[in-house]
């Protein structure tokens, strides 16, 4: 059976979204643990996030998920991470600052 993509873009802004507990897991577990396997393999740093992602993404692929759906999902999500970095610009900068 397909993933169903609409289910996992929609979100509402709330603690029960579980979009929003997707990406808080990402944020808070995977990217320090990803950058904990870079450094400890001495890899690249973001080598694993960029084949982390490819790599997770290819299992949607394997799954029958058009590669065009795929690709429209991802820029969708990308263009609502940039406007949230943005957003943090405007309201004075990353949580871990050069104070
Ligand atoms: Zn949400």
């Amino acid at each position: 059976m397909r993933p169903d993509l609409e289910t996992m873009l929609e979100h509402e802004y709330d603690d029960e979204c579980p979009v929003c507990r997707t990406q808080d897991v990402v944020e808070w577990a995977l990217i320090p643990a990803a950058s904990a396997w870079e450094v400890a393999n001495g890899l690249p740093r973001f080598a694993i996030a960029l084949h982390g992602a490819a790599g997770l993404l290819g299992a949607l692929l394997r799954e029958g998920m058009p590669r065009k759906e795929l690709d429209t999902a991802l820029s969708g999500l990308l263009d609502e991470m940039e406007q949230h970095i943005a957003e943090e610009g405007a309201i004075g900068g990353p949580p871990q600052g050069n104070a």
